[in-house]
């Protein structure tokens, strides 16, 4: 089982997810599907000098995809691209590999029990997924599988 306090956080931000709603000036945009779950998101950004100005989300899906897209918008405010990319691909080694915490993640290592459970590894990486696409402004659909 995951610790108490990392299952709390997780259910906290999967029942009232922050930065929840369509981002009226969002300039980059991106949809995500995780077919493994039926997870769907959709990840706004007002995108202005390299920089995450905003960030929100739309999307239904299990806890763990609601509570990563919800921590993820909350971690990447005011990040560079670059910022963002190096955070994404932390917090997809803390999932996937065998290791100690990789640092600088913050409140995001609530999530480091899902790499227990390697079918929900997917859950939790799908916002970021889409939120890589958003900012390569590719527009396409994105899907885990
Ligand atoms: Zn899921």
């Amino acid at each position: 089982m995951l610790n108490d306090l990392y299952q709390e956080t997780i259910l906290d931000h999967s029942k009232r997810p922050r930065n929840c709603r369509p981002l009226e000036c969002a300039n980059r945009m991106a949809e995500g599907f995780n077919p493994l779950c039926g997870d769907r998101v959709k990840i706004f950004v007002d995108y202005e000098n390299d920089v995450v100005k905003d960030i929100s989300f739309q999307g239904s899906g299990c806890a763990i995809s609601t509570a990563s897209a919800s921590l993820m918008t909350e971690s990447l405010k005011g990040k560079t691209r670059a910022e963002a990319e190096t955070l994404l691909g932390r917090f997809h080694d803390m999932l996937t590999k065998e290791q100690t915490l990789p640092a600088g993640l913050g409140k995001l290592a609530v999530f480091s029990g899902v790499r227990e459970y390697p079918a929900r590894v997917k859950c939790a990486t799908l916002a970021w997924h889409t939120l890589k696409a958003a900012l390569a402004g590719s527009g396409e659909p994105i899907s885990t599988e």
